[in-house]
């Protein structure tokens, strides 16, 4: 009897990125005074160093978020 096992072909491709994909993603204008635009470049920094591209993502989209009153203090 022969088991009808589809072979799985594993490719594991490492996630890469168009340099210019990253530099939109990563693009932010953190505001100069504020608390949370500096919290957030740091993690942004930190993220990109390590490789973390959607980490720092994340907190870019943060710092965008300035314009839209989202760091007022209240
Ligand atoms: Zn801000």
């Amino acid at each position: 009897m022969v088991t009808m096992t589809t072979p799985k072909t594993t490719q594991e491709k490492p996630v890469e990125l168009p340099v210019g994909f990253n530099a939109w993603l990563l693009d932010c204008a953190p505001v100069e005074g504020c608390t949370v635009c500096a919290a957030n470049l740091r993690q942004l920094r930190a993220h990109r160093e390590a490789g973390r591209i959607t980490q720092a993502a994340k907190h870019a989209t943060e710092i965008r978020d300035h314009a839209s009153g989202a760091h007022e203090p209240r």
